[in-house]
């Protein structure tokens, strides 16, 4: 059999949006789903093409190709994709890009007193939060602007305009549930589903709430308040319960998600619950010691830099960390020094530097315990 034009088979042009899409085969699923077409196979023949080509025109790799190539382009990916596969597969494959079926999305809504608690869990929200070492070390708390599905005010989330009521599914009857015989012979076997017209409920709205056209939610702009504990880190992710989109048909709310995100810093660098701060002094402060400023999360601080300082010392600064998430105490910072060499030199700082060069004091002469700095530094930094 010849295979119908995708576009012909749900009725929109070549230029139709993703949303004329979703309409059209809604429309479509609606008209032959089997259920509503008993033993009418052509009828069902109709419903599979309908899914096929809505999953090819719906996936916009697959739509470019097709558009190009038509269905030779693309081979056994779908064709006949849908031949041989039960219904049921076919609304779980499409639940997912609908966010519901395209039944629930229609007669929708949720709550009510006969309610088979088919409610479904409202979708996650993930987002990033980006924070400072400030912040992390604190803690704080943030006001966080999103857009999230909330149950529509106007039909208390039911989709169900308001006056009217609801009726009794005709599909199934008012069960909630499709039985459909399968195998043959002595292994045959009833399969019980859940009706797809009306998701399990049972019933369907007779006229759907207008503001929010029967889905039962709206997406709204929200505020929520979330405290971040001191000590996160980049990676971590912290859930909210109950503050991402609304569920359906009185399922529970998703979960907003936060990524927490580092901001990275000038003066900084995080080892855990470690901070690294790299120093720089100069040759003359490190042979004859100094006082310098550090910086540190509660501000500056002042260190001893004492005489004859190596490159490479790290100074240790108890407690000046971030605090552990874990509430097992704070870390520490460190300073790590360098030495700063000239990048260039004025024709006297050069006589000055010649003469040191041969200076007994200025041959290097380490120490084994200066030898051993760097295994001290591993130390340090484990
Ligand atoms: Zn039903
Ligand atoms: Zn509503």
């Amino acid at each position: 059999m010849a295979k119908r034009d995708f576009y012909e088979i749900l009725g929109v042009s070549k230029t139709a949006t993703k949303d004329e899409l979703k309409k059209a085969y809604r429309k479509m699923a609606l008209k032959y789903h089997p259920d509503k077409n008993p033993g009418d196979h052509e009828a069902e023949e109709k419903f599979k093409e309908a899914a096929e080509a809505y999953e090819v025109l719906s996936d916009e790799q697959k739509r470019a190709t097709y558009d190009r190539f038509g269905h030779a382009g693309l081979g056994g990916a779908a064709g006949g994709g849908f031949q041989g596969r039960g219904f049921e597969d076919i609304f779980s494959q499409f639940g997912d890009i609908f966010g519901d079926s395209p039944f629930g999305d229609i007669f929708g809504g949720g709550g009510g007193r006969r309610r088979r608690s088919r409610g479904q869990r409202g979708g996650d929200i993930r987002i990033k939060l980006s924070l400072t070492l400030d912040q992390i070390a604190k803690g704080t708390e943030k006001k966080i602007r999103l857009n999230r599905q909330m149950a529509c005010n106007d039909c208390s989330g039911t989709g169900a305009d308001k006056g009217t009521s609801f009726t009794t599914c005709p599909t199934c009857q008012g069960s909630g549930e499709i039985r459909q015989q399968a195998g043959g012979g002595f292994f045959q076997q009833i399969v019980v589903s859940t009706c797809p017209t009306c998701q399990g409920e049972g019933r369907i709205v007779s006229k759907s709430c207008q503001t929010c056209e029967g889905r039962g939610r709206n997406t709204e702009e929200d505020i929520v308040s979330v405290k971040i504990p001191a000590g996160v880190m980049e990676g971590m992710s912290l859930s909210v319960r109950g503050k991402g989109n609304a569920g359906l048909r009185g399922g529970p709310a998703g979960d907003l998600i936060i990524q927490i995100e580092e901001k990275p810093s000038e003066l900084f660098e995080r080892d855990g619950d470690n901070l690294i701060h790299e120093l720089f002094i100069s040759f003359p402060d490190a042979a004859m010691g100094t006082q310098t400023e550090v910086p540190t999360l509660d501000g500056q601080v002042r260190i001893k830099i004492p005489p004859g300082t190596q490159a490479g010392k790290v100074v240790r600064l108890k407690g000046k960390g971030l605090p552990n998430i874990n509430g097992y105490g704070t870390g520490n910072l460190l300073i790590h020094i360098n030495v700063w060499t000239p990048q260039s030199l004025t024709p006297e700082e050069r006589k000055i530097l010649t003469k040191l060069r041969d200076a007994d004091n200025f041959t290097p002469n380490p120490t084994q315990e200066q030898k051993g700095l760097f295994s001290k530094i591993r130390e340090f930094f484990s």
